[in-house]
C-alpha cells in the first residue's frame, strides 16, 4: 500500500461501503461530482474514491491534457468533501489501466469485509463487456450505473441477462442510479474551451481557474 492509499484507508477506516468513481476527468465536471454525491446517499456509502486514469486504453484523441494536471483537478474539485478522495492508484502504476488491476488494488488495501461499488456513467458500464477479466471484477465488486431519467433501460437488463444465470444475482451486482445532471460530458467542456465559449457552472469556479492558469484545451 503506498503513502496516498494510506492516507484514505486511515481517514475512514471504518468504512465498510466504498464508492469508486474511474475516469479520465479530463476535466472533472459537475456530473462526475453530483454522480458521487447521490451515489454515497443513495447506496450509504462512507467514501467516494476518484481514480484518475494514467494512460485511458479508449481515448486517444489528443486533447487529453497531462495526468498530473487532471489528477491535480480532480484534487481540487473534491476537496471541500469530507466524504471524497483521489487515489493515485491508476496514475502510479503507469501504462495503461485495467479496472481489474485497480480492483484487485483495492481489495487488497480494502480486504475482504468491504463492499466495493463501482460508479460509471451507463453507457461506461456497457462497456464491461470488453474489460478483461469480467468474471473476475464481478466477483470483487458491485456496480452503480447512472443514467438520465427516462433513459432506455434495456441494453442495460440486456448485459445483465447476459453475465448472471438469474435476475436476483443481477440484481444484486448491478444498480440502477437516476441521475439528473447527466448531460454534462468532459468532451463538450473541452470544446467550449477552444471555442472560447463558457463553461461556468458546468464546473466548480477553481476548475475554470485551473484550465485558464494553466492554459488548457486551448
Ligand atoms: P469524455 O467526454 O471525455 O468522454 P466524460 O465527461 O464522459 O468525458 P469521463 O472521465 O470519461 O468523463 O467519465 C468518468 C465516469 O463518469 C464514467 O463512468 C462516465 O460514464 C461518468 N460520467 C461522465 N459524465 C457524466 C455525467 N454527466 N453524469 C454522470 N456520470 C458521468
Ligand atoms: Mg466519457
Amino acid at each position: 500500500m503506498d503513502k496516498y492509499e494510506n492516507n484514505i484507508y486511515k481517514a475512514k477506516g471504518k468504512a465498510r461501503r466504498v464508492g469508486i468513481m474511474g475516469g479520465t476527468f479530463n476535466p472533472i465536471h459537475h456530473g462526475h461530482l453530483v454522480t458521487a454525491q447521490e451515489a454515497l446517499s443513495q447506496f450509504n456509502l462512507d467514501l467516494v474514491i476518484f481514480i484518475p486514469t494514467a494512460d485511458p486504453p479508449h481515448k486517444t484523441d489528443g486533447s487529453i491534457a497531462s495526468m498530473e494536471d487532471r489528477y491535480l483537478m480532480t484534487v481540487i474539485a473534491t476537496a471541500s468533501n469530507n466524504d471524497f478522495f483521489v487515489s493515485r492508484i491508476e496514475i502510479n502504476r503507469k501504462g495503461k489501466s485495467y479496472t481489474i488491476d485497480t480492483v484487485r488494488g483495492l481489495r487488497s488495501v480494502y480486504g475482504k469485509e468491504v463492499s466495493l461499488y463501482f460508479i460509471t456513467g451507463a453507457d461506461a458500464i456497457l462497456e464491461i463487456l470488453t474489460w478483461k477479466n469480467t468474471e473476475e471484477i464481478i466477483s470483487l465488486a458491485k456496480f452503480i450505473a447512472a443514467t438520465r431519467p427516462g433513459y432506455n433501460l434495456a441494453k442495460i437488463e440486456d448485459l445483465k441477462a447476459k453475465l448472471f444465470k438469474n435476475k436476483r444475482e443481477g440484481d444484486d451486482k448491478i444498480f440502477i442510479m437516476e441521475v439528473p445532471a447527466l448531460a454534462i460530458s468532459s468532451t463538450d467542456i473541452r470544446n467550449r474551451v477552444r471555442q472560447k465559449r463558457p463553461i461556468d457552472y458546468l464546473v466548480p469556479e477553481e476548475i475554470s481557474h485551473y484550465i485558464i492558469k494553466h492554459g488548457l484545451y486551448k
